[in-house]
């Protein structure tokens, strides 16, 4: 080994570069310290001067650890505008100069730490003890990746998510604020959840753009009440991430003004989202309906005792345009009268997720079977819908 050191010390290396091809050997050294170290040797070895070579004659890095205390001040800079309490160091560094260090790596025999990994461990040092902050090698709040090809420092913040419930009051509002149009299309109120949750939250945490993960969604026309709807709000690019959820909350529903309502706010991960997008749990609405000639008491109460169970949809009419053409089975937990005045009655279901409720109700010209149309052999028209608790508590 110690021929290899002797032979490395003369290849004209920085003490960074020469300290790297040896970076397995003493714990508690820096690379450069390493190769300091080795310089030492080969000189008192060899009888010759001690000649130190600067990175800036190095032919590996050419110059690039005698940036090190550069880009350290660049990382802090970027990073004074946030508000973080982990972070990593990143780079980029010129093709030229990896391939430089692999052909001394063949000539010595020897297995370096690579370049990259030398520089963003030596910038993270610096940046940790003058700005407090740790390392974090698996989620840090941000990343700084270090371009030392063109000499810039680029942040990559990770988003701010927070878990909430929401309920939606009044009917006409979309879910997002890109509306689905087979759900009712354009907002009446020219906004949307998203959009009366997003805007205080933004504000307060100042960043440049939010989306919104639903567990689910209702139609623009129907309410959501009850427990309200799962949700993860994803802020990009947030300066802040320490916000008062509460008052966050509380001024959420002042300036939404009754459309909605957020029942609950917390932080939460990347791993919620998933968890959101994934759950289908069932959920319980309440149908208005008109009944076409009126029904007795008893005879709508047997068809809707008949309607639990399995039915079968084709995929119906208004969403045709948008979904294949297929025969979904889904399972109708409980349907029970709630009120019936006439011709009206209000009726509360609660069903598997994916279930089209309105033709469970008016049976879609029979391409969803059983429905309470075809069981009472009579018109039935939807007047309205709301989601009146979501289950997720019995699928979790
Ligand atoms: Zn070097």
């Amino acid at each position: 080994m110690i021929d290899k050191m002797l032979r490395a010390a003369e290849l004209g290396l920085c003490d960074h570069c020469l300290g790297r091809h040896f970076a397995s050997m003493g714990h508690g050294l820096s690379n450069a310290e390493r190769g300091m170290a080795i310089r030492v040797v080969w000189t008192m070895l060899t009888g010759r001067d001690y000649r130190p070579v600067g990175p800036e004659e190095c032919p590996v890095c050419r110059g690039l650890f005698s940036k090190i205390e550069k880009y350290a001040e660049m990382a802090i800079e970027a990073l004074s505008k946030y508000e973080f309490e982990t972070f990593l160091v990143g780079s980029r560094i010129p093709e030229e100069l990896e391939e430089a260090d692999r052909r001394v790596a063949e000539e010595l025999g020897t297995e370096p730490e690579p370049l990259k990994r030398e520089l963003n461990r030596e910038v993270g040092k610096i940046v940790s003890a003058r700005t407090g902050k740790e390392v974090d090698f698996e989620d840090p709040d941000i990343k700084v990746i270090i371009d030392a090809r063109f000499d810039f420092v680029e942040l990559q913040v990770k988003p701010l998510f927070l878990y909430g419930r929401y309920r939606k009051l009044v009917r006409g509002i979309s879910q997002t604020k890109w509306p689905v149009p087979a759900l009712g299309g354009r907002s009446k109120y020219g906004t949307s959840v998203e959009e009366l949750v997003a805007g205080p939250v933004m504000e307060a945490a100042g960043g440049t753009e939010h989306l919104f993960h639903g567990m689910g969604r209702e139609d623009v026309d129907a309410r959501m009440l009850g427990n309200g709807r799962p949700f993860v709000l994803e802020i990009r690019n947030p300066v802040k991430r320490s916000l008062d959820l509460e008052a966050l909350r509380e001024e959420i529903n002042r300036r939404a003004g009754g459309m909605i309502e957020v029942l609950e706010l917390r932080p939460a991960t990347r791993r919620d989202v998933e968890r959101v997008k994934s759950l289908r749990p069932p959920k319980s609405y309440e149908v208005g309906v008109r009944i076409e000639g009126g029904v007795g008491r008893e005879e709508l109460e047997d068809a809707l005792r008949r309607l639990v169970g399995v039915i079968e949809q084709r995929t119906p009419t208004r969403v045709l345009h948008r979904r294949a053409d297929l025969v979904r089975r889904r399972r109708v937990y409980e349907a029970e009268l709630v009120d019936l005045k006439g011709e009206e009655a209000v009726i509360r279901v609660k069903c598997e997720a994916g279930t089209y409720v309105k033709e469970l109700m008016h049976g879609d010209g029979g391409r969803t079977r059983p429905s309470l149309a075809e069981l009472l052999g009579k018109k039935v028209e939807v007047k309205y819908l709301d989601v009146v608790w979501v289950h997720d508590e019995e699928v979790e």
